[in-house]
């Protein structure tokens, strides 16, 4: 027999997942052995939801979560595109391109898929690339929607890929005037940065994680938040899938016919030890208050950032969980061999997974005084030892006059 499975403990400083609070861990142990329709595992998901409105911002009924990673919040964000439906979908990184795969992938007709099943290309999706270290423009929206008149959009909200924040305003606006129905992957966003999807009500449908800004990696739920018109659009046309059906799995949470329910409809079976450590990561996000978890990413990734660039590394990303930077010139080409070494050590950090080679170092959950010492002193050392002479004690000593400076 195999000896049992160890898994060490890294340090998670990439774009995610993040480093999983030991709370939420403690939960997921303590739980006891209890089927999907015991009195508590059923209240979990119902206090599940209630917070998950308030991580939203919303007052959609149906906001609740989707068993398993990002890609299952946002396969159930992308159900109700049926084939033949025009979209239009604005890529600027790797998620934004995987996104777009999978609307491809539903909009899809029998006859795109035959003609390449892997790799679709249906006539009425329409892909508006953005170059890779660059932001999703308002402006750019709105030229692609007046031309196109779709019946969807999408776009990331955080593209993880390149670091880059999208201008969610510029879109919501876009989709109201051209009257298209806007969906969006706050996978990076949602928990990190403080924004209320009912500001955006353009944007039906909204989808996140559990791994990234709510932290609750022992693969639990994706959050996911439809409004009352894609709803009512579902109730007239269906769509193609059981687990992944907006009004099917919501049952389970409690909400039926458009409101919230006492009893759960059985859907599959959910974890206790999953809704017990989902339930605490949410409050654990709401005790430390959604403004000021946002304040304090943007605070310690200013830090982050100014000591990357004292090393001689040019950042190109914008958002505040996450710098994505290339190496100094004469040490181009050396971003993955670098990552690499430091993964070896523990230290796991992540190169870009689609061109540009670039590195992204992430601060998940890592927002103390030791952590950023320890991840800035980590890479520092990783870039000596390639032969990038930086200055490690006084990166280090700038970057605690910052982190003392609150
Ligand atoms: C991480 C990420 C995903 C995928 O999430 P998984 O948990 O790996 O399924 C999708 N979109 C964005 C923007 C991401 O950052």
């Amino acid at each position: 027999m195999y000896p049992q499975l160890e898994i060490p403990d890294t340090l998670a400083a990439g774009p995610g997942p993040g480093n999983t609070d030991p709370r939420v861990l403690e939960r997921f142990a303590a739980a006891g052995c209890a089927d999907h329709m015991q009195a508590d595992v059923v209240r979990g998901m119902k206090e599940a939801k209630f917070m998950l409105r308030e991580v939203f911002g919303t007052k959609n009924v149906h906001t609740f979560a989707v068993c398993g990673t990002g890609w299952d919040g946002l396969d159930c964000a992308f159900s109700p595109i049926l084939p033949g439906d025009t979209v239009v979908a604005f890529v600027n990184g790797t998620f934004s391109g995987l996104d777009d795969f999978n609307i491809r992938l539903k909009a899809s007709t029998p006859q795109d898929l035959a003609a390449d099943p892997l790799n679709p290309k249906p006539a009425n999706v329409t892909t508006i690339n953005v170059a890779h270290g660059e932001s999703v423009t308002g402006d750019v929206v709105e030229v692609a929607l007046a031309e196109h008149k779709p019946m969807w959009a999408f776009m990331a909200h955080w593209e993880t890929g390149s670091g880059r924040i999208n201008d969610i305003q510029g879109f919501n606006d876009a989709c109201a005037r051209h009257g298209v129905m806007g969906i969006v992957d706050a996978v990076s966003s949602l928990g990190i940065s403080y924004f209320n999807i009912d500001d955006y009500p353009a944007v039906t449908t909204w989808a996140s994680c559990p791994q990234k800004g709510i932290l609750g990696l022992p693969l639990t739920y994706a959050p996911v938040s439809f409004n009352d018109k894609v709803i009512d659009l579902l109730k007239q046309r269906g769509c193609y899938t059981y687990v992944h059906h907006p009004i099917l799995e919501a049952r389970h949470w409690c909400i039926t016919d458009g409101q919230d329910v006492e009893t759960a409809a059985y859907h599959r079976t959910h974890s206790g030890y999953a809704v017990a450590s989902f339930h605490e990561a949410l409050r654990l996000l709401l005790l430390h208050g959604r403004e000021q978890k946002s304040a304090d990413y943007a605070f310690y990734e200013a830090g982050l950032r100014t000591a990357i660039e004292a090393m001689g590394c040019k950042v190109t990303s914008n958002m505040t969980s996450l710098v994505v930077f290339d190496l100094p010139d004469a040490f181009e080409g050396k971003e993955k061999e670098l990552v690499q070494g430091c993964r070896a050590d523990g230290f796991a950090i992540w190169n870009t997974l689609s061109e540009p080679a670039q590195i992204r170092i992430g601060i998940l959950n890592q927002l103390t005084v030791p952590a950023l010492n320890d991840i800035v002193g980590r890479f520092a050392d990783a870039m000596n030892a390639m032969g990038i002479e930086v200055d490690k004690n006084q990166i280090l000593a700038d970057l605690n006059g910052h982190l003392g400076s609150r």
